[in-house]
Formats: structure tokens, C-alpha cells, sequence
């Protein structure tokens, strides 16, 4: 039996600098959330914003709404901020982007298939990427296939952060203690049982994207470290396979030697093979330095966010 008896939602909305888009998100929230047989809240994850964000969702606490508010004390990036919003809930969640390019309104057939099937993540998927580059789509292909190549946990694609969560998927996330998090493949590790839902993707409403093809590098350097040690594997096959070749080639010169004598020759195959080795090596000592440094990071053991300030969403304000 899973818990979708539990009748209170929580939405996580992980913002930095949304300040035009939070009133409108709200207010939509509201029209969706409100006709529904359930409690629900909004959290805005106030990620370190330098605009309104923060006054913003204050104000809108203000006027009535069921909205509650955590602003970390910097910019910790959406990761983090989705974990502090995850961290601070209990009961089911949905976490959405606050640029509204996820529709608010496919929530209510969330809700739907998390009563009637009992499911305990329901992912939004997305049908078509419309509205970006021919190079951000092959990239995130490209991804994708390398993730679920080298990953054990299926990563679902073209799914982004948007979707619902049971409690008892709420409950394993927070349990998860690692500091180098790449949700996409924490969501899909715990398991349970999770559904998709095709939705078509809008495009954002007001203010900038935040993301650039360098975060998004690492991003997927981060996402494939966490989840596989194939990187490390290939070094050493990839070390493997030069040093019998090598033993090839001595074999070659010595034999070529012992019948044609020695004429000092082989300046060129000299340089290749010890250019080739010296990049094989410097490349495997990086793949080694991205698990190390990783390893690093989790020893510190440093807090994973701090909270500068947060807003009471105030008693159990939303619906029913
Ligand atoms: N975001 C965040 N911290 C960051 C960057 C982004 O909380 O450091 C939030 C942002 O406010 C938005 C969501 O993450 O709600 C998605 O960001 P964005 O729309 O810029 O990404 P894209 O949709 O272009 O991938
Ligand atoms: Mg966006």
C-alpha cells in the first residue's frame, strides 16, 4: 500500500531572479490547486536572488495565498535549491520551474494518476523539444544516450524536474546525503513506482534563461560521475589495449632489427606513440581528478545549503 492517502501537496518552485514570473505562477497555481480535494502550499526556494524575488513571494503571502518562502544565502543553483525546498516538506510535492514553462495546469492530471494508480512518481515528459537550438537538442541526445550507456538506474529522457512525488518518495530523497547531486538520477534512483505524462514544454515567460552550454557541461559531468565509475573502467581498458600494443610494436622492432640491422631511424613513430601515451595518460589522471575532487567535496562535509531567511506559508490556508 502506498501513501496517496495523504491529502496535503507542496509546491516547490526553485527560483533565482523570477521576480516577473512568480505573481502569474502563483495565481495559476491557485486556479488548479484550488477546484482539487486536497491542501496545498507553495514553496519558493528563493535561490540567492539579487532582484524582487524574495519581496515578491512575501507579498504574495501577503495577499492570501498559501505561500511559504526558503531564501538560501547564496546562489547554491537549482540542484541544491529543489533539495533545500524537498528537505523542508512533508507530505507529497510537486516541484516546478517558476518561468511557467512548465504548465501549472498539468498538475491536476498529476494528482489524477497519483489517486487512481497509486504511483509514487509522476514525471512530466516532454513530447517535443520546440523552441531550442538544433545544438541543444543533439547535445542533449547525445547525453542521454551516454547516461543510460554507462548508467545503472534508467534515466527517463527529455524529463525534466517537473513532477510529483509521494511522500514516501519525498522521504527517500531527503534521506539521501550526498553532496555532489545530479537529481535527474537521484529521482530515478529511488525507485518505486513511477509513470510518465507526455506534456508539450512552453517557452519561458519573462526574464533569461540559466543556463549556458558551460553549466550544462558540467552538469553532465557531474550527472555521469555520480552515477557510474565506467569513466575510470575505460581508462584502465583504454591502458590495457596501448600497452599490448606497445608489446606488439617492441616485438615488430626487434624482429625488424635482428634481420635489417639497426640504421638509426624512427624519429616520427617515436614522437606518435609518445604523444599518444602522454594524452592517454594526462586524460586518465583527469578522469581520476573528477572522481577525486568529487570525493573531496563529500568529505568536507560541509552543510549543503544555508538558509538566510524563510516565510511562514502560514496554518493550512490552501483549499478544502
Ligand atoms: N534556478 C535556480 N537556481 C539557479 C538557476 C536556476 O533555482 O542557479 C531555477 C530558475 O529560477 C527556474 C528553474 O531553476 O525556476 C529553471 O531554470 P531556467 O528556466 O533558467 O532553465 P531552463 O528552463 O532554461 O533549462
Ligand atoms: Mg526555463
Amino acid at each position: 500500500m502506498n501513501d496517496t492517502d495523504a491529502q496535503s501537496l507542496t509546491v516547490i518552485v526553485p527560483a533565482h531572479n523570477e521576480e516577473q514570473c512568480l505573481v502569474e505562477l502563483v495565481t495559476r497555481l491557485a486556479t488548479t490547486l484550488s477546484p482539487l480535494d486536497l491542501v496545498w502550499d507553495v514553496l519558493v526556494v528563493d535561490d540567492g536572488s539579487t532582484d524582487a524575488t524574495w519581496q515578491v513571494t512575501r507579498e504574495l503571502r501577503k495577499k492570501g495565498y498559501p505561500v511559504g518562502g526558503i531564501r538560501l544565502s547564496r546562489n547554491f543553483g537549482k540542484e541544491i535549491a529543489m533539495s533545500a525546498g524537498i528537505d523542508h516538506v512533508d507530505g507529497a510535492c510537486v516541484i516546478i520551474d517558476a518561468d511557467l514553462q512548465d504548465p501549472p495546469e498539468l498538475i491536476t492530471e498529476m494528482v489524477r494518476i497519483w489517486r487512481e494508480e497509486a504511483v509514487d512518481v509522476v514525471y512530466a515528459q516532454r513530447r517535443v523539444r520546440v523552441g531550442e537550438s538544433t545544438m541543444k537538442r543533439t547535445t542533449a541526445h547525445l547525453f542521454y544516450r551516454v547516461i543510460n550507456r554507462l548508467s545503472r538506474t534508467p534515466i527517463p529522457r527529455d524529463t525534466g524536474d517537473f513532477r510529483l512525488m509521494s511522500p514516501r518518495a519525498v522521504r527517500a530523497l531527503q534521506r539521501i546525503g550526498e553532496r555532489n547531486r545530479f537529481m535527474k538520477g537521484l529521482f530515478a534512483w529511488i525507485g518505486y513506482r513511477q509513470r510518465a505524462l507526455l506534456y508539450d514544454r512552453d517557452a519561458r515567460q519573462g526574464g533569461t534563461t540559466k543556463f549556458n552550454y558551460w553549466k550544462l557541461w558540467n552538469f553532465a559531468v557531474d550527472g555521469i560521475t555520480s552515477f557510474s565509475a565506467a569513466p575510470l573502467r575505460l581508462a584502465t581498458l583504454i591502458g590495457l589495449l596501448a600497452s599490448v600494443l606497445a608489446m606488439l610494436y617492441a616485438a615488430f622492432v626487434v624482429v625488424k632489427t635482428l634481420i635489417f640491422g639497426d640504421p638509426v631511424q624512427g624519429y616520427p613513430s617515436l614522437m606518435v606513440v609518445i604523444l599518444f601515451l602522454g594524452g592517454m595518460q594526462l586524460l586518465a589522471l583527469g578522469v581520476i581528478g573528477e572522481y577525486l575532487g568529487r570525493l573531496f567535496d563529500e568529505t568536507k562535509g560541509r552543510p549543503l545549503y544555508l538558509v538566510e531567511d524563510t516565510i511562514d506559508k502560514g496554518g493550512r490556508s490552501g483549499g478544502r
